[in-house]
């Protein structure tokens, strides 16, 4: 495979990852951040009605289809044999790319691609790039390296344009300002636009629809990211709910499509099978309201399209994985079903998890791209519930892949001491019968003591106590279930009584 970076800037644009890691870090601390959300009412009012929403909604239009679970299975497969065979499907995606007049470029981390970007940007003279969402660009931060470069990025995406103009950063793969609440968004738009405020959705909308539209004209280039990109055609497929997409991949002259190396897929034919499940996964809808794929630059004789195509694909790690046990990961379609789906998501919101990738996703992916020692709370945000496996329209099971992580963590002594020698005891303890038993009956003993008049604790003692901060512990019965069991035995073997 051919590396286009021979014009690549000599300047490495400073972004909060060029510390290295692969994904950029925006909060560090996860208990604080987790401990904070937790207490925030109107956060989870917010989380309650989009995400909850979305998840019920997703489960009821599953059921339009004939068989969704078998689509699902289908779905999987065809990521499972395109990433055994990787290397081919992306060899024929850049060959169809160039066959078609496109330039296709490759990068192995967020700087390479950056730079890619920049001297395309350069090259054309672009002063204005207008963007569509894409995860893959918050991966790179392209909006500050742009920036740095003297390049104006303008995000078009409306969640993605109010995170841009308050300097946020989003929270949800597709539902980007979920954590922001009205008044927010309203003085955001008041201070950018200097407006009288309004906290009306439709004036909102208005007001960013004819700014955006000017700015679409003046733009020399626009960004996308791909949401399939097709080998064997060389096509990008991208699905919007606004439009902007289309705006920002035919109106400037020339269209750069961002993608990490794992959004290939072989043959028209599998994107129905996608397309089926990713708007319904990701939005309870049948499909986006716009899905567009394009082939190549204009060619003579089309009326729309840009004068240039190119394609930059990422790896930014994902070769790392690919070659690991965690390379189901990179089935993954970036639905945010999973997100939805998630009891410690609702509970928490995006902004605990630190990075770009939120929620049981970015539990895993997180720590894979950056290192589990700076993220060991991450694989631990989970209840192991498998809400997620069961909602992923790929069939990542994220919860096995969890537990593979926290034992990661002990292999690697990234636990605590303290943390190793209470679960060493405990492990000793229950690999003893005598030893169990004996703790069965000193906890019952301690613990039936701190119950209050309705058979609950409300404060656990010591370092338990976090867990009774949020909710209540129940008390044990007086009686185990070995206890129940033998007695239940005792009674079966006895003799009936009376006579026939
Ligand atoms: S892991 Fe599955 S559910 Fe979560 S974002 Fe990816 S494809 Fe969607």
């Amino acid at each position: 495979m051919k590396h286009s970076l021979a014009n690549a800037p000599p300047r490495e644009p400073p972004s909060p990852n060029a510390s290295g890691m692969a994904l950029p870090v925006f909060y560090p601390d996860f208990l604080s951040e987790a401990r904070r959300a937790a207490t925030d009412d109107a956060l989870h009012n917010a989380l309650d009605h989009s995400v909850t929403g979305k998840d019920y909604d997703r489960r009821e239009i599953l059921r339009e289809l004939p068989d969704a679970d078998a689509l699902r299975d289908l779905a999987g497969r065809i990521k499972r044999h395109t990433l055994d065979h990787l290397d081919y499907y992306l060899e024929l995606l850049e060959k169809n790319v160039i066959r078609h007049g496109g330039r296709v470029h490759f990068a192995s981390d967020h700087r390479q691609a950056n730079a890619v970007v920049i001297a395309i940007a350069r090259r054309a003279g672009a002063k204005l790039i207008v963007k569509s969402k894409s995860m893959v660009s918050e991966e790179m931060r392209l909006n500050d390296a742009l920036a740095q470069a003297g390049i104006e990025p303008l995000e078009t995406d409306l969640g993605e344009f109010i995170l841009q103009a308050d300097h946020d950063h989003p929270t949800h793969l597709v539902m980007p300002v979920i954590h922001r609440r009205a008044p927010d968004i309203g003085r955001v738009f008041a201070q950018r636009f200097q407006t009288p405020y309004t906290e009306d959705p439709s004036a909102l909308a208005e007001m960013a629809r004819t700014y955006l539209r000017r700015r679409f004209n003046e733009a020399d280039m626009g960004v996308s990211g791909v949401n399939f990109a097709v080998a064997r055609t060389g096509s990008i497929v991208i699905c919007t709910n606004e439009g902007n997409g289309r705006m920002c991949t035919t109106r400037p002259r020339v269209h750069v499509a961002i993608m990490g190396l794992e959004k290939v897929i072989p043959e028209l034919e599998d994107l129905p099978v996608f397309l089926k499940l990713l708007a319904r996964s990701a939005s309870g809808q049948s499909l986006t309201q716009y899905t567009s794929i394009s082939t190549g630059p204009r060619r003579p004789g089309e009326h729309d399209g840009p004068e240039e195509f190119h394609l930059l694909i990422m790896d930014n790690g994902r070769s790392r994985l690919l070659a690991g046990d965690y390379r189901d990961v990179l089935r993954c379609i970036r639905c945010g079903a999973c997100l939805n789906a998630c009891p410690i998501y609702r509970k928490v919101g995006g902004r605990s998890y630190g990075s770009v990738y939120p929620g049981p996703i970015g539990a895993l992916l997180t720590p894979l791209m950056n290192g589990l020692a700076p993220h060991q709370h991450l694989p631990r945000a989970s209840s192991l519930c498998g809400a997620c496996y069961e909602a992923c329209p790929v069939k990542i099971n994220i919860p096995e892949m969890l537990i593979h992580l926290r034992k990661d963590m002990v292999d690697a002594r990234i636990t605590g001491p303290a943390q190793r020698l209470v679960f060493g005891l405990w492990s000793w303890t229950l690999r003893h019968g005598w030893s169990y038993r004996l703790g069965q009956v000193a906890q019952r003993f301690f613990m039936r003591r701190l119950r209050g008049p309705d058979g609950w604790i409300a404060r656990l003692p010591g370092p338990l106590r976090g867990w009774t901060q949020m909710r209540d512990f129940p008390a044990p019965p007086r009686h185990d279930f070995r206890h129940l069991y033998k007695q239940y035995r005792r009674a079966q073997s006895r003799p009936p009584s009376g006579r026939i």
